[in-house]
């Protein structure tokens, strides 16, 4: 089987890897792709992973790419293809894809479409309103106390949310949002919602139109520095299971978001193919949804891969056809802990071009993995090209055992500037 996978991140370095141990993969490309995954090979035959220079969101070159080459399965990495319709243009041309089409992937493109569903459909969720008005909006904040969450609509690189702990910081978020229109277009309207206190965990699950298989909980570290201070990134580390909740809760939690996601689904006839992930806060008043993203978490998918057992492109075939019902997902037992390695600056401005050593030692490492997110080869070394850099990956028969393993292998790595927490998964361990 011909697969392309499209993306070029941690998350699609960790997809390519997972498929290419697929006994049904007789080719694989992936576009515009990283140094890490031209060097995966092909369980079955031995070959290479060819990357493509073409962009994930030049559609018309993807499209041409597949069909040139007779891809018979395209699978989607990051949002902004999915938003921009990638599935319904592959489809409409005869061709198979495993992702949400345009509308389905609405869920993670508007969050104004996402909360509205949710208040319908009766899935918990913070109090909320939505305003196309800075007066209005701020009115809102100010009956919230000031403690607020203010979320561009659209998308807006994972940077479009701003929280608030009083009525000033409100003031100002409503302003860069709406006013200053510091995401763009995403801006023109806002989701602001209450301020949630709990732990934060990630759910996945993989849906073919009318099932939704739960995976096991992960948790992401979405701020900066260690202790869950600065700013917001794109996630710096994550471990899977987390021990929030007990199998038996993580059933009820996910019932009680994906039963009435489900049933939504049904009613407005949202043809749902892919990965539904919600962002879940665990209250004292129960879980509640505080977004939901239409694919793959980064760094999720590298925790997760890593303890799949069933062979992935089975699975994301049966989620393209709705015949995932047939299906079971078989989990490794085993921890996985993702420690992402980004440059320095990040999630501000930051230099390229680093070389980074030490790589083979700490993939040498028994169970160890280490995902290519921002990097490239330049003049025969693999350098830095982005902020989050690597995503170090190991496995341990429990939570320590993995974390010490995968702090093992950061150590082994180096590169002018590098940063990484050196706390993930610590709150799991007390
Ligand atoms: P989102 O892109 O909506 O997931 O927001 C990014 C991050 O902001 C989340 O992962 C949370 O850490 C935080 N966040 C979003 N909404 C809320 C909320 N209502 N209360 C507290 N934190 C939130």
């Amino acid at each position: 089987m011909r697969l392309l996978v499209i993306g070029s991140g941690g998350r699609e370095h960790a997809l390519v890897w997972k498929l290419a141990q697929s006994p049904h993969v007789t080719q694989l490309w992936c576009a515009p792709a990283n140094s890490g995954i031209g060097v995966e090979r092909l369980a079955k035959n031995g070959s290479l992973v060819e990357c493509v220079n073409v962009g994930a969101e030049d559609l018309p070159g993807l499209l041409a790419f597949a069909l040139e080459r007779k891809v018979e399965l395209t699978v989607v990495g990051p949002d902004n293809p999915l938003a921009l319709g990638i599935v319904d243009l592959f489809q409409k041309n005869g061709l198979r894809i495993w992702g949400p089409n345009q509308r389905a992937a609405q869920f993670e493109s508007s969050k104004v479409f996402s909360q509205n569903f949710m208040e319908k459909y009766g899935i918990p969720t913070a109090a909320a309103g939505t305003f196309d008005n800075a007066v209005a909006a701020k009115r809102f904040c100010a009956s919230l106390g000031g403690r607020c969450v203010v979320k561009a609509d659209g998308l807006a690189l994972g940077k479009g949310v701003l929280i608030c702990a009083n009525q000033t910081e409100a003031d100002r978020a409503v302003d860069e949002i709406m006013v200053s229109k510091a995401f763009g277009a995403a801006g023109s309207r806002v989701v602001i919602q209450e301020l949630l206190e709990g732990t934060e965990i990630s759910l996945h699950a993989l849906c073919d139109g009318t099932t939704a298989k739960l995976f096991p909980t992960s948790q992401d570290h979405k701020r900066a520095l260690d202790g869950d201070r600065g700013p917001n990134t794109g996630g710096m580390g994550t471990y899977s299971p987390a021990p929030f909740l007990s199998d038996a809760e993580l059933q009820k939690v996910g019932g009680q978001i994906l039963g009435p996601w489900l049933q939504g689904c049904g009613e407005e006839g949202i043809d749902f193919r892919g990965i539904i992930y919600p962002g879940v806060m665990l209250t004292k008043k129960g879980p509640k949804v505080l977004e939901f993203n239409a694919r793959f978490g980064d760094p999720e998918t590298q925790v997760y891969l890593t303890r799949l057992e069933n062979d992935l492109v089975e699975l994301l075939e049966a989620s393209a056809s709705g015949t995932l019902g047939r299906m079971e997902l078989k989990w490794s037992p085993m921890t996985s802990v993702c420690v992402v390695m980004a440059s320095g600056g990040y999630p501000g401005s930051y230099e390229k071009g680093k070389v980074i050593s030490g790589l083979d030692a700490a993939n040498a490492l028994p169970h160890t993995k280490v995902f290519h997110g921002g990097t490239m080869l330049k003049d025969g070394q693999i350098v830095t090209n982005g902020g989050r850099v690597l995503g170090v990956t190991a496995l341990g028969k429990d939570l320590r055992i993995a974390q010490a393993a995968a702090y093992a292998a950061v150590e082994k790595i180096h590169f002018e500037g590098a940063h990484f927490r050196r706390d993930i998964a610590a709150k799991a361990l007390g």
